[in-house]
């Protein structure tokens, strides 16, 4: 009897504290469950279907309701679809990848919205749509010269390509959008390294059928393999929106520049860094380069990219890189959807802003 008093008045503050906090805890499923909304005071952000449904806004999905919600959404390799304040950026277009890929739910010919479509190099798997989609959407067009040159010999108007170098002092405006191209360099995986687990691969799955061999030559084709690529045809881009809100995105897994760190210099760090996954297999080496690029971007997020992966390929492994990147900067928040989730931000809170 003599300890029940104690025991109750525990249960009882344990109880008054549940009451207190709203929000004990996230539920997995809210994203999907209404019933299951953790906080009434979001549920009206909570339910734009911009943030919801995984539909591209370029392919006719939701634009945010909040013109100051920033949509994010990745479809596959380095390809992005930003939407903020009524206008949509593509960030790479390699959309139809052929059927030795898995589906990205929706083909370039269902893309009919876009303001701009940023590349941020010319290799086929960041631009083999670039042309097509630019055509139909009408969407300026962004590349490397080694880029644009591709891009100009295949059905585009010429109207619609802006060429950019990176080295400093270009800046584009689309909207709400400002831009600013910075070159990088590409990445450079060990031959020895990519050889022997191409071997590997080789040797322990089915080979591709010569439709499948047919499918990819075409796809190849819209893109270059100019060595110039890795030097100078890679380009980082630099994105501020209206109200300070930072991007920084990255393509390809290589090595920060030095024009790279003058940028970041500059501004000192980004709200989001979306960034590519080096191409080097091995975990030491991937978490290497994703280190790298986290310390000189300093983002408050980091979403990797190029991390998936044909069927007869191998996925780079994100978790690996999240458990170094937080073990590096515990306050990083790391962040890799499926295909086409949508990532919502309130960009009101931003790094710029000193939030
Ligand atoms: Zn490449």
């Amino acid at each position: 009897m003599r300890r029940s008093f104690p025991l109750a008045a525990a249960t009882l503050a344990l109880a008054a504290s549940w009451t207190v906090q709203a929000r004990p805890f996230t539920d997995p499923r809210s994203d999907r469950l209404e019933a299951l909304e953790a906080d009434a005071t979001f549920a009206g952000a909570a339910r734009d279907p911009a943030c919801h449904v995984a539909v591209l806004a370029s392919t006719g999905g939701a634009l945010p309701r909040n013109p100051r919600t920033l949509a994010i959404r990745w479809t596959g390799f380095a390809n992005f679809e930003l939407v903020y304040g009524g206008q949509i950026m593509l960030l790479d277009a390699y959309f139809d990848r052929g059927s030795i890929f898995p589906p990205l739910g929706f083909k370039a010919a269902d893309v009919k919205k876009a303001d701009a479509i940023l590349i941020g190099h010319g290799h086929h798997d960041h631009m083999s749509d670039a042309a097509s989609v630019g055509a139909q959407t009408g969407a300026t067009v962004v590349g490397a010269p080694v880029t644009t040159e591709k891009l100009l010999t295949q059905a585009i108007d010429a109207k619609q390509v802006r060429t950019v170098t990176g080295h400093g002092g270009e800046v584009l405006h689309f909207g709400a959008f400002k831009v600013e191209p910075i070159l990088g360099r590409h990445g450079d995986p060990p031959a020895q390294l990519v050889d022997a687990f191409a071997a590997a691969l080789r040797s322990t799955t089915p080979p591709l059928t010569p439709e499948q061999l047919a499918e990819q030559a075409a796809i190849r084709q819209r893109g270059t393999q100019d060595r110039r690529v890795l030097t100078e045809g890679t380009i980082a881009y630099l994105i501020t929106l209206d109200n300070g809100f930072r991007i920084m995105y990255r393509d390809s897994g290589g090595r920060v520049t030095d024009l790279e760190k003058a940028a970041m210099e500059r501004v000192g760090q980004v709200d989001v860094a979306l960034v590519a996954v080096s191409a080097s297999y091995l975990n030491t080496a991937t978490v290497t380069q994703a280190l790298e690029h986290v310390r000189a971007y300093r983002p408050d997020v980091y979403i990797p990219a190029h991390h998936d992966a044909a069927y007869n390929n191998l996925w780079r492994a994100t978790e690996p890189l999240f458990q170094a990147v937080k073990g590096d900067n515990p306050r990083v928040v790391t962040v890799s959807k499926g295909y086409r989730e949508p990532v919502c931000f309130n960009t009101e809170y931003n790094v710029s802003r000193g939030r």
